[in-house]
């Protein structure tokens, strides 16, 4: 499809919880499920606005995504928290960096930049060596713009503060799209930034309360606060079948699926 430069084009290249469905050597309806919207795999979602590209998280899955879902370009990777299932592939961006050796900027907030820090000291803390991806970390403080790495263009986003668990992470926001994976609740500062929204993906794991996530009841009742013309859950477990979560979906809403793509406006 022929995209205009005020449009934002969305591709969910996963959205399964941290396990991925199915789950290693679990027999349940949904991990045995034939239905192809019962396989999913970690959350990540790709951005294309304006002649830039943006990945969501970067799992262990991000290479399998980016070679399914032809991901030609990051000019940025947007970190919602330092998770396992969110950082894991940051490695494999470094194809992107073969043909144009402009660093790509990972953005994220004080506390999860630090802790990746950490986790990939050979990226961001060892002297730079060949074959070392060229990345850096960008520390979030309010809303950024993210230029192209390759042509005069950038686009806004706005980060969105909130909690999963007993961790800050960030959502965001790119035009009338928001983003808010891995929540247990949203601070009431942050519902003002998510006013006019046309899309919202929101964490839905499963009925079963977590202390880290929303149930799928608690993500309605949300997305209905939130009140965006359509609400996709994601980072949805094995408990219940995609078919079995569908059926009880108010209007407006429903569970996102791999390969789900859409088109917001700017
Ligand atoms: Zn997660
Ligand atoms: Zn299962």
């Amino acid at each position: 499809m022929a995209i205009e430069s005020r449009m934002v084009k969305v591709t969910l290249m996963g959205t399964g919880t941290s396990t991925g469905v199915p789950v290693i050597g679990c027999s349940c309806a949904t991990c045995t499920s034939s239905d192809p919207k019962d396989s999913r795999l970690r959350c990540s979602c790709y951005i294309e606005v304006g002649g830039v590209h943006l990945v969501i998280d970067v799992g262990p899955d991000f290479r399998y995504q980016a070679m399914h879902y032809h991901v030609k370009d990051v000019d940025a990777a947007l970190i919602t928290h330092h998770h396992f299932d969110h950082v894991a592939g940051l490695d494999d961006l470094r194809p992107f960096l073969f043909r144009n050796r402009t660093s790509i900027p990972c953005y994220a907030q004080r506390n999860t930049a630090s802790i990746m820090a950490e986790m990939f000291a050979y990226i961001f803390k060892d002297g730079k060596y060949p074959g070392v991806p060229q990345l850096e970390l960008a520390e979030v403080q309010g809303p950024f713009v993210v230029q192209s790495r390759s042509i005069n263009a950038g686009v806004a986003v706005t980060p969105i503060p909130i909690v999963h668990g007993s961790l800050d992470i960030l959502g965001y926001r790119v035009g009338k799209f928001a983003y808010l994976t891995d929540v247990s609740e949203i601070p009431f500062a942050s519902l003002s930034l998510l006013e006019g929204l046309e899309v919202l993906v929101l964490d839905g794991l499963r009925d079963k309360p977590h202390p880290m996530h929303l149930t799928i009841e608690q993500s309605i009742s949300m997305a209905a606060k939130i009140g965006a013309q359509q609400t996709w859950f994601t980072h949805i477990a094995h408990d219940l079948t995609h078919v079995e979560i569908e059926n009880r979906m108010p209007a407006g809403m429903a569970p996102a699926y791999d390969g789900l793509q859409f088109v917001v406006n700017l």
